[in-house]
């Protein structure tokens, strides 16, 4: 099935300047902001410039390039908001909604990263 993107969605038009937000980190494939509802100390979301729906929409069509980029720049969230786990950091949860039963608002892939306090098990 093919996926469809509405770039109407307010993350499209985040990219598109045409709503503010508070950047954590920014490169030429990817953009990562603060969420304007946190619900951690540091919850920032990772996205795309490219128009993907989904995580898997994004790992089924973006380009190599894209999605290194996009690796690295969660590397650097993760820095920036002092919670690497592999040196010494407390570490994070990250976290992607997709569709319907992922219960996913906004229809432009991103992730969720959350860090400065324990995040707790995994409830579902
Ligand atoms: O994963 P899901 O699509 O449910 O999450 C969307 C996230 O986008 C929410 O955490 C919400 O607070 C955030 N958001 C935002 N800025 C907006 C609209 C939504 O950070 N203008």
């Amino acid at each position: 099935m093919a996926y469809v993107y509405d770039d109407t969605n307010i993350f499209a038009r985040i990219l598109r300047g045409e709503i503010p937000n508070k950047t954590v980190y920014e490169t030429e494939h990817t953009l990562a902001f603060a969420d304007i509802a946190p619900k951690a100390p540091a919850h920032v979301l990772v996205i795309p410039k490219g128009p993907y729906v989904t995580y898997d929409h994004f790992c089924a069509a973006a380009s190599a390039e894209e999605i290194v980029d996009f690796s690295r720049a969660v590397a650097e969230v993760v820095k920036l908001v002092g919670a690497e786990a592999h040196s010494g950091g407390k570490g994070f949860r990250a976290i992607t909604n997709a569709g319907e039963h992922g219960v996913q608002e906004v229809p432009h892939f991103h992730l969720h990263i959350l860090a400065g306090r324990n995040i707790g098990p995994m409830i579902l």
